[in-house]
């Protein structure tokens, strides 16, 4: 058998380009270019799909110049609201986001690596909708809300209602997810444990964690999961476990118990389901243990 050089390239099938000078313009080409276009933020997630021809977009609307309008990090009201083209590392980076939740510092430091993190985006990390996607659990946890815009206005979605499907999102034709704003809660502690095969790579499973206390009392709970099939990224049975509940190791090993019973993990080359299975009681209460503690002002 020959080989010719091209057998073995990577490269996407041919496309045209436009660059959007705000978000209107984005919309505005996204209605005019229909459904075969799409945005492109970092690109990490985007452009590998599209040179092995597993995307082939038509068209590809850069929106890197609307960074001025949707790369911010700023508490407004009682809100933390973050921009859908907020880098990675801008969130890994941030002081007001690690002041009120430690949650995001935790996961961004196992996310990828530097070069991934200095160019892919929040939005385009959400609407990638990968099921091992660790900000879809961090944001499930924390009970965030995701604005979605079109020509007729802004909408609002539940992150734990964002994703539909392996891959898919509430995002429709002609819209584009502008930013995520979570709610700021007292007494409020949160963490993200992983496990990953190795520095930089997709989690093996991982699970975040948000607690409110009210004296030692869990007041309030979020638990977000990642690549263990947990249907919206969450455990509501273990979240409704712990509240009203006083914040004990009994407790949280419940919570752990029922985290893993209802999760629903595949095998495959990240490792075995029962593995993972194992892994999302395990970090559940990890993250748990962690959130309450600095909840109490402790060192989590
Ligand atoms: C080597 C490597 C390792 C990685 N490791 C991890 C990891 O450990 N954990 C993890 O969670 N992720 C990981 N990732 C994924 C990475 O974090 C995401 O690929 C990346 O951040 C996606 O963001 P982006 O800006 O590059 O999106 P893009 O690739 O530009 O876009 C992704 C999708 O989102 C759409 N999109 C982008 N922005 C918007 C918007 N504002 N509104 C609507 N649609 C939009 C695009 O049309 C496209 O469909 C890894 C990626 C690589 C390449």
């Amino acid at each position: 058998m020959t080989y010719e050089v091209g057998d073995f390239m990577q490269t996407p099938a041919s496309f045209g380009y436009e660059r959007a000078t705000s978000v209107d313009h984005a919309i505005a080409l996204l209605e005019q270019l229909g459904s075969e276009a799409r945005l492109v933020a970092g690109g990490h997630s985007l452009l590998p799909m599209m040179k092995l021809r597993l995307a082939r977009p038509e068209h590809l609307i850069d929106i890197n110049d609307l960074v001025g309008d949707l790369s911010f990090i700023r508490v407004e009201g009682d809100e933390l609201r973050i921009g859908a083209m907020t880098r990675h590392a801008e969130l890994l980076a941030s002081a007001v986001a690690g002041e009120h939740f430690r949650i995001f510092h935790d996961a961004e430091r196992v996310i990828a690596d530097p070069i991934v993190r200095n160019r892919g985006t929040i939005g385009g990390s959400l609407c990638q909708a990968d099921p091992s996607e660790d900000l879809s659990a961090v944001f499930a946890a924390l009970r965030a809300e995701i604005v979605i815009q079109s020509a007729s206005g802004s909408r609002s979605v539940s992150a734990r209602d964002f994703h539909v499907g392996p891959y898919e999102t509430a995002v429709g034709d002609a819209e584009m997810l502008t930013e995520i704003r979570v709610p700021l809660r007292p007494n409020l502690g949160s963490a993200y444990r992983k496990v990953e095969r190795r520095a930089g790579d997709w989690a093996v499973a991982a699970a975040g964690a948000c607690v409110s206390l009210d004296g030692d009392t869990i007041a309030d709970v979020g638990i977000g999961l990642t690549a263990v099939g947990a249907a919206h990224f969450c455990a509501p049975e273990a979240e409704d476990s712990l509240r009203g509940q006083a914040a004990t190791d009994e407790a949280i090993d419940a919570a752990g118990a029922l985290a893993a019973e209802h999760s629903n993990p595949g095998t495959d080359q990240r490792g075995p389901a029962d593995y993972k299975r194992h892994l999302a009681g395990e970090l559940t209460k990890r993250a748990l243990r962690s959130a309450i503690a600095r909840a109490r002002g402790e060192e989590g």
